[in-house]
């Protein structure tokens, strides 16, 4: 009988994994169009990595996106193993996409690595799907046309910031020569140029121009069709009855949500009438915001995981602000709630990230399920239910199948125990 309790979620969950994986995963985040979002993270002896690209329908691209990434962390180990402080170095990996007239897939990738100092790196993929081949500038624009797209760029920048536009750096890198424009992208209305850190900039700069003002240069036309997606507003979360007095644990998850893996989470804690809290990536929410909905409707809580999983330490505190306050924003624009709590990346802090927190709570973790490196459904079960105690604080990542799996065992398995499985805050106010 035991057996086929434990039996039972598994295959649920083995049927629910197998739908998903052909129903349309819409893509409402303007910024990722296309491709399912994949991410991976590790927590290296001297570094930490967090990795994020889309992998799409077509192979050749596919290939080439994973390939570049490879090269790069290759790269980055072979720097990174002398590295001995303290502090963590990270490799950081996010992306965009676009997809125009179903045709032409763009992908951008950009990296982040800091060791002893910040690195920054663009590179950019245009893949036509009709003709089956990779699409350089020149396929895409005239080169007899490439002194007006410089004057353009320059008059651009130079009304922005007047100062740094008369470096020599800056007039190098915008100059008519094809190779200033190698990192674009085609999104439905715009050409995107982008202009890595210290070409232009200290920092990296993006310029877009509409298709119709190149239009002596470019053959591309705008794409009118828009992609609207109207976010409900949320009613009625439940009322629930918690026992102070009764032990009580949090399930937490980070780095969703995964259309996949947190749907068959929030399905087993809906059956067990349970709650978890989703530490969620501000650059993810938008891929999948009924998702997000769902959590608040089913009494799950949703905490700020910042927006691209840099590690928050490392950064100035205006950047720190940024990742913080464009994660709530994400957040709020698809549930209408703010986060109160945060879970910085790798769960690093230090007194800037207090002080940007602005009032909301950081949370980490008393139990460390390590789901991330075991990858292993049983594994994650055993440890947890030999660890638990009231209180805790349980760290998982909806980014797994295993880990998927190990949350619909332990849902019921704690409850089982006696546990209550609340929200972080809930915990918090109870405690
Ligand atoms: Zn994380």
């Amino acid at each position: 009988m035991k057996n086929k309790i434990i039996v039972c979620p598994f295959l649920c969950l083995l049927l629910l994994l197998g739908c998903s994986k052909n129903s349309t995963v819409e893509h409402p985040n303007p910024k990722q169009e296309i491709g399912e979002n994949t991410q991976t993270i590790h927590y290296g002896s001297n570094y930490v990595e967090s990795i994020q690209y889309p992998k799409t329908d077509v192979d050749a691209l596919d290939k080439v996106i994973q390939q570049t990434i490879k090269n790069k962390k290759k790269d980055f180990l072979k720097r990174v193993e002398p590295f001995e402080e303290e502090r963590k170095a990270e490799f950081n990996v996010t992306y965009e996409s676009y997809l125009k007239d179903k045709r032409y897939i763009s992908v951008v990738l950009f990296f982040y690595d800091t060791i002893y100092e910040e690195k920054e790196h663009i590179k950019t993929f245009v893949y036509d799907k009709k003709k089956e081949t990779f699409l350089s500038f020149e396929d895409i624009y005239d080169k007899e046309e490439l002194a007006t797209l410089s004057a353009l760029v320059t008059s651009y920048f130079r009304e922005r910031f007047p100062q740094e536009c008369d470096q020599d750096t800056f007039r190098t890198h915008t100059s008519a020569i094809v190779t200033n424009f190698v990192n674009f992208a085609l999104t439905k209305a715009k050409l995107t140029i982008y202009f890595a850190k210290g070409t232009l900039f200290e920092e990296e700069a993006t310029f877009s121009i509409g298709y119709e003002e190149i239009a002596d240069a470019t053959s591309m036309k705008n794409e009118t069709a828009q992609v609207v997606v109207p976010y409900g507003d949320i009613l009625n979360e439940p009322v629930k009855n918690i026992d102070p007095k009764k032990p009580m644990v949090a399930l937490t998850f980070d780095d969703g949500p995964t259309r996949r893996y947190t749907t068959a989470i929030l399905d087993a804690l809906k059956e067990n009438n349970a709650s978890a809290t989703f530490f969620v990536l501000g650059s993810r929410a938008k891929n999948a915001p009924d998702v997000l909905q769902r959590m608040i409707l089913e009494g799950s809580e949703i905490g700020n995981h910042s927006y691209s999983h840099k590690q928050l330490t490392t950064l100035s505190k205006e950047n720190i602000k940024e990742e913080i306050s464009e994660a709530q924003e994400s957040i709020y624009n698809i549930t209408h709630r703010y986060p109160k709590i945060i879970r910085p990346p790798y769960g690093s802090k230090n007194d800037t990230l207090l002080q940007c927190a602005n009032g909301k709570k950081i949370v980490t973790w008393t139990l460390d399920t390590s789901d991330w490196r075991t990858k292993d459904a049983k594994t994650i079960v055993e440890y947890v239910m030999d660890k638990v105690k009231n209180n805790d604080i349980i760290l998982m990542h909806d980014l797994y199948a295993s880990s998927a799996q190990a949350a619909v065992i332990l849902i019921p398995k704690l409850k089982e125990a006696g546990y209550q499985l609340v929200t972080v805050s809930e915990l918090y106010a109870y405690q």
